[in-house]
């Protein structure tokens, strides 16, 4: 199919006019007052990418408070995967608020959080025996996860990845890799995370069952499998670059922690709930995970997080063991139900994998074009340009940086990430129209050929 064959967005009714429309620099008056008073009234540490005041948002734009319209490439961080103002979810929303927003699943429970619990453990790779507990965020449902592996396993150690993001809980930062931003001047970090390396095709040219090895070698020889209760890693790594690893790496993690009673822990936080054109990128890469974390997508722009996993590892907790105030807020499961029904019903596994062609048909022209993008990589609507140096193949930042800039100027939002900082993600909503989508990436060409 030629990328002009590709049917628009089929679901999200937005309301909002479908265009990138520039009526004042960015940012605009009212938008340079509201970072002001950011700047007074919110640590220097809490930073933006977008230098507007959002005022509206959905299908494919954000709409800031001097009437600027955007082309959203980032789903604020692939969190909107259904749209920022999907129908289904704010009437579900809409409807919950007003019967109540609270009792605490722990006290009284609702029927919403375990309708949305049997849906994850129907979704998730394997026909297995599943339960799911929820949570906040992401970091929260990674902490949980590895909770529950020690306590199934009665071991210590937990094994995390080169390039990895988990999170900015004090675990997670510890089991995060890169140190500035996330890590640098906020330690001590949690005790017993081992880094082992990942693959990382384009950098270190190793086949998946080498890069397998390498990593189960350091694992055997510096931990010991008998210590180790849980290796965590992201199928495909989110904030470390979009890494996809060589083909046989995962599988061959898996049969190794099968093999030695290691859980082993998908963070599918970003790459979940149809964003990689998959309902799970683990179904890429053919594994079934112990256990599967989810949150950003799962519940179209609200806070909600999940653990899912084999019954016998979820149930190894204590009563009472597992929990939080606000886990499985029953506003964020009237959401996670609707947003649910779209990813299923609405054609959403085979939109991310329309918005991949176009995204990779387009990025893949961009780079024969210009040597500074060394790499397409990534899978569905999840797709990403790193940047080099042309002489030399070493990473470039400021080339990244000075695209996502250039482009955030001209009313398209982009993120960048990657170790080195030399990465610019493509996340688009799935309720993005294909014209946006094409517009938006003209833009990014455009300042690509700038450089
Ligand atoms: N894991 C992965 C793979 C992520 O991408 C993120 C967020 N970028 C997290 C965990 C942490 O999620 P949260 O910010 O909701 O805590």
């Amino acid at each position: 199919m030629s990328v002009t064959d590709i049917p628009a967005a089929p679901v999200g009714g937005p309301s909002l006019p479908q265009e990138r429309r520039l009526v004042t620099a960015i940012p605009g008056p009212r938008s340079q007052q509201l970072l002001a008073r950011k700047a007074a009234a919110v640590p220097a540490g809490v930073g933006h990418t977008v230098p507007i005041e959002a005022a509206a948002a959905g299908g494919g734009v954000v709409v800031d408070a001097d009437g600027n319209s955007l082309i959203d490439l980032g789903a604020g961080i692939a969190v909107t995967t259904v749209g920022a103002s999907h129908p289904k979810v704010v009437a579900a929303v809409a409807e919950q608020v007003a019967r109540f927003t609270h009792t605490c699943f722990m006290i009284s429970p609702y029927e919403s959080y375990v309708a949305v619990a049997e849906a994850l453990n129907r979704l998730t790779p394997g026909d297995h025996e599943k339960r799911s507990a929820l949570f906040n965020s992401g970091a929260e449902a990674v902490e949980n996860a590895v909770k529950i592996a020690r306590k199934h396993t009665g071991r210590p150690a937990v094994v995390a990845f080169d390039h990895a993001y988990h999170g900015r809980t004090n675990l997670t930062m510890a089991l995060t890799a890169k140190a500035m931003p996330y890590k640098s001047g906020f330690g001590p970090f949690a005790g017993e995370v081992y880094r082992a390396p990942t693959s990382y095709p384009f950098r270190d040219g190793l086949s998946g069952p080498a890069a397998a090895k390498r990593a189960i070698s350091l694992i055997e020889k510096q931990i010991g499998a008998a210590n180790l209760a849980a290796v965590v890693i992201e199928p495909i790594q989110g904030e470390g670059g979009f890494i996809v690893p060589a083909d046989g790496f995962l599988p061959e993690l898996v049969r190794w922690c099968r093999e030695n009673g290691v859980v082993f822990v998908a963070d599918e936080v970003q790459t979940g709930f149809a964003r990689t054109g998959a309902m799970f990128a683990s179904e890429l890469f053919g594994i079934v995970p112990d256990i599967v974390a989810t949150a950003k997508g799962i519940a179209g722009g609200l806070p909600l997080a999940g653990v899912t996993g084999r019954a016998e590892i979820m149930d190894a907790s204590h009563l009472g063991g597992l929990g939080g105030t606000y886990g499985g807020n029953p506003v964020s499961c009237a959401a996670a139900l609707a947003a649910i029904d779209v990813f299923e019903n609405d054609g959403m596994v085979e939109r991310a994998q329309r918005i991949g062609d176009i995204l990779t048909t387009r990025l893949g022209e961009l780079a024969a074009a210009h040597p500074s993008i060394g790499d397409v990589r990534g899978r569905g609507a999840m797709i990403a340009i790193e940047f080099v140096v042309p002489a030399t193949g070493d990473p470039d930042a400021a080339a990244a940086a000075s695209v996502a800039r250039a482009a955030i100027a001209e009313g398209v939002i982009t993120l960048t990430c990657g170790t080195y900082g030399n990465v610019i993600r493509f996340l688009p909503p799935l309720s993005i129209p294909d014209h946006l989508l094409h517009e938006g990436l003209d833009v990014v060409a455009a300042a690509v050929a700038a450089l």
